[in-house]
């Protein structure tokens, strides 16, 4: 199993971090999880074929993590991609993906479509899917195993852990510090969290992990390695270090964009 950073940012737009993606690169199948803004470039730039992706994963619908699944799914289907694309998400995917697919962009599928390019699916091939918490999802030799986790007001928003190759990586999309990424992250060889610092009277707070708190979820949980993502421009990579380092013994890497780990 290989892993690629794609994004690592939040919605303050940076050219240095571009939105929350990351690409897992499982034999032939790539799994997407969140596709924020610049997920396909950036999957470009890592020398990953966008039409070899099977499986998107969402943790949940701020823009900052689907804003290039629009675009993903048509540019895909003409760049030729041979295969229905399997969209997983908390409640309101299936939804989001009618409201793009047979609303917004369903007069441009139509137009490309009555070209009739005979190399090109009949239909965007997409199947959306709303997860439940607890929800398996299986490929070719790995599995996916989503939780809800605590982001609101946003409705729903999962984390996900990634078995293959008998390693187990998890992920923590965006939420603030709990107890089901610290049961999700049992046993895990790597944790994906984000780490979030408090803003002077921001709302955000209540829903971001600041990085002190990513520590004492990975020191709960027990893993060995954690990665940190979803950061703010002017986070500082050894401050971020000393902050996790606080409640945590294991090995911190401060996530960039394009960074590739092996767990
Ligand atoms: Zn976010
Ligand atoms: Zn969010």
């Amino acid at each position: 199993m290989r892993i690629v950073l794609l994004g690592t940012g939040i919605p303050q737009f940076s050219l240095k971090r571009l939105e929350t993606s990351l690409a897992f690169v499982l034999g032939d199948e790539v799994v997407l999880m969140d596709c924020g803004y610049g997920a396909m470039l950036q999957m470009v730039r890592a020398g990953l074929q966008p039409t070899a992706v099977t499986h998107i994963f969402f943790t949940h619908h701020h823009y900052d993590h689907n804003a290039d699944y629009a675009h993903f799914v048509l540019a895909t289907w003409r760049m030729r991609r041979q295969h229905r694309l399997q969209v997983y998400g908390p409640s309101g995917t299936e939804a989001l993906s009618r409201a793009l697919f047979e609303g917004a962009y369903a007069m441009d599928i139509r137009a490309r479509q009555a070209l009739d390019n005979p190399l090109t699916l009949p239909d965007i091939a997409l199947d959306p899917h709303d997860l439940a918490e607890g929800a398996v999802v299986e490929g070719q030799g790995w599995r996916v195993r989503a939780a809800d986790v605590e982001h609101q007001p946003v409705p729903h928003a999962l984390a996900y852990r990634l078995e293959a190759d008998g390693r187990a990586v998890v992920f923590s999309g965006d939420t603030r510090p709990c107890e089901a990424v610290i049961r999700l992250a049992r046993g895990a060889d790597l944790l994906i969290h984000e780490a979030f610092y408090p803003v002077e009277r921001s709302k955000a707070n209540d829903y971001h992990c600041p990085p002190e708190d990513v520590g004492r979820v990975a020191a709960a949980a027990g893993v060995p390695r954690v990665v940190l993502t979803h950061l703010q421009r002017e986070s500082r990579e050894e401050q971020l270090i000393a902050d996790v380092r606080r409640h945590f013994a294991g090995e911190v890497i401060v996530g960039q964009d394009l960074m590739v780990l092996e767990p």
